[in-house]
């Protein structure tokens, strides 16, 4: 009870990992979480979470992160999780043209979110595979522009331009737009999310995972 009231006070941010099937989003979120990349896929089923706490401008913020399965018939628990995501990050891969053009659908998608409030990151996964390329740094930097968005290229692989995308772009902008050293936490955290963190702090759920 005492661990949960002291966390409590830890500014606390949603993220959720939108996109379609095969972009690389539990690979990014295992990069960024665990630092380490695995090759064996195996598809995300449903959701599943994982936590981090890091610092920001010198004050400790708890993440929590949400991977979605892309396929279709798991779209509809998408707005229950997005619902209060104070971050989401839309994921394509830039040798699959197909997931750069469902990103507008992605953020159509959004119906229950309130657009102010939330920082948005668009991010081009596997530029290690740059040979394969079917989508360009500019039409990613020309659409994320467009919707608002952070925007960086990245390889969940070789983990290039992570410490760009999270620890300075996206950081630097949660500090922007949440203040986190000022306003302490804003966010209220619910019951299932307080019994994750529990039972979850800074490990994977089992199986569910194509990266260990
Ligand atoms: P998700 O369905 O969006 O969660 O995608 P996964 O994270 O499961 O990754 C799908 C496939 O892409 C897997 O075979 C991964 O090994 C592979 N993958 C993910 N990120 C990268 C990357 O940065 N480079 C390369 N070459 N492959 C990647
Ligand atoms: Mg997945």
């Amino acid at each position: 009870m005492s661990e949960i009231t002291k966390r409590k006070e830890i500014p606390k941010y949603k993220i959720i990992f939108l996109g379609d099937q095969g972009t690389g989003k539990s690979c990014i979120l295992n990069r960024f979480v665990e630092d380490k990349f695995d090759d064996n896929y195996q598809a995300t089923i449903g959701l599943d979470f994982q936590s981090k706490n890091v610092k920001i401008d010198n004050q400790d913020v708890h993440l929590l992160l949400y991977d979605t399965a892309g396929q279709e018939k798991f779209r509809s628990l998408i707005p229950m999780y997005t619902r209060d995501a104070n971050i989401i990050i839309l994921v394509y891969d830039i040798t699959r043209k197909e997931s750069f053009n469902h990103i507008p659908d992605w953020i159509n998608g959004l119906t229950n979110v309130n657009f102010d409030n939330v920082i948005f990151a668009l991010v081009g996964n596997k530029i290690d595979l740059d040979d394969k390329r079917e989508v360009n740094k500019d039409e990613g930097i020309k659409l994320a522009q467009e919707k608002k968005c952070i925007f960086e290229e990245v390889s969940a692989k070789t983990a290039e331009n992570f410490s760009e995308l999270f620890y300075k772009q996206l950081f630097d902008e949660i500090v922007n737009k949440f203040k986190p050293g000022v306003n302490g936490n804003d966010n209220e955290i619910n019951d299932e999310d307080k019994i994750k963190i529990d039972d979850n702090t800074n490990k994977k759920q089992e199986g569910k995972k194509c990266c260990k």
